[in-house]
């Protein structure tokens, strides 16, 4: 897998392995996600992979009425709103990603700082799947 470009196909591709991978700057260590070929600190060109633990806490999110056709599919509309959000992940990353497991009609119930975990949604199947990451709040 070190032989992957550092690109958001191959991103989704990691993501179809339930994997999150970023991008490390072998010189100065910073870290990327979605993965960049060449550090916009250091400029440097020399990344590695870096396997994200999914681990964080809920940074912001929103309700989404009106999302992509596959949420859509899955029953969520308006009157049925769904929960985006970012993740502060505890590799100082943040990360855009469905949250699972909260109540999107009750937003007041869902709380900034909650701590969750990474989850993996596929969608389709071989050369058309595509995995979506969530995020569920850890009990
Ligand atoms: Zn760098």
């Amino acid at each position: 897998m070190e032989d992957r470009p550092f690109t958001d196909a191959s991103f989704e591709q990691f993501l179809n392995e339930e994997k999150i991978m970023g991008s490390r700057c072998k010189k100065c260590q910073a870290l990327y996600l979605p993965p960049r070929p060449v550090c916009i600190k250091c400029g440097g060109g020399d990344m590695e992979w870096a396997e994200i633990t999914g681990k964080g806490r809920l940074a912001a999110f929103t309700g989404i009425g009106i999302g992509p056709s596959f949420m859509s599919a899955e029953g969520y509309d308006r009157n049925n709103p769904y929960c985006s959000g970012v993740v502060e992940l505890d590799e100082n990353v943040r990360m855009d990603a469905r949250i699972e497991g909260v109540d999107a009609r009750n937003p007041e119930t869902i709380k900034v700082g909650t701590p969750v975990t990474a989850e993996f949604l596929h969608r389709g199947e071989g050369d058309a799947m595509r995995t979506f990451p969530a995020f569920r709040p850890v009990e």
